[in-house]
């Protein structure tokens, strides 16, 4: 007889089941109970996924600052209660112990990297990007006029060593904000992952 994975998982189930019926519990009953119990106590916070642009809805069981379980929100349009499963391990990704929780910063030449604080960041973006703008801008541009044919002198002020750059992580707020900062420094540059 072949007995596949699948197959194996799907008779033990049932035998398991046959038995406990057998011995008299409510299979369906206590594995409610088992579920209410985990939740007891847990604040529930809907939430979306961020690891794609799907937009999945998700129920976050919170207690005592700690994420206890999530699943998929059965209320939501888009997924209607699933979830695919990089967003059912969701709970690795704020747990796990190799996740980045400073900025890096590797010097030209060096071969480590090393935190270093927020601060320092923001600092050394702030500047970096000062530098790039001045270096870069370009605030006029000679254009053809269609209509005479004649060269003219346009001002257009870019940042044309500027880039942005969206991903799946960033959610429409941040989208706005990032639309607003490459807006008012210059940038005219200005993707999104999911469209290359
Ligand atoms: S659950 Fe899966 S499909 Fe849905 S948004 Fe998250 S990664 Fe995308």
């Amino acid at each position: 007889m072949n007995v596949t994975r699948r197959s194996f998982l799907k008779a033990s189930g049932i035998s398991l089941t046959v038995l406990a019926t057998g011995l008299g519990f409510d299979v369906a009953a206590a594995q409610a109970q088992g579920y209410a119990l985990k939740l007891q106590g847990c604040t529930k916070i809907p939430s979306i996924c961020h690891f794609c642009s799907g937009g999945c809805s998700m129920l976050l069981y919170i207690k005592e600052g700690k994420l206890i379980h999530l699943e998929g929100d059965p209320d939501h349009p888009t997924n209607e209660g699933t979830l695919c499963p990089k967003a059912a391990s969701l709970a690795s990704v704020a747990y796990s112990p190799d996740r980045p929780k400073n900025p890096k910063y590797r010097a030209p030449g060096a071969k480590e990297w090393k935190d270093i604080t927020w601060d320092e960041a923001i600092e050394r973006i702030a500047k970096k990007t000062k530098e790039v703008r001045d270096a870069t801008w370009v605030s006029t541009e000679e254009v053809t006029n269609a209509k005479t044919g004649q060269k003219e002198t346009v001002t257009v002020n870019r940042a044309e060593g500027i880039a942005f750059f969206g991903s799946a992580e960033v959610d429409n707020e941040e989208s706005y904000l990032i639309t607003k900062l490459s807006r008012l420094i210059g940038a005219p540059y200005h993707e999104h992952q999911a469209r290359i």
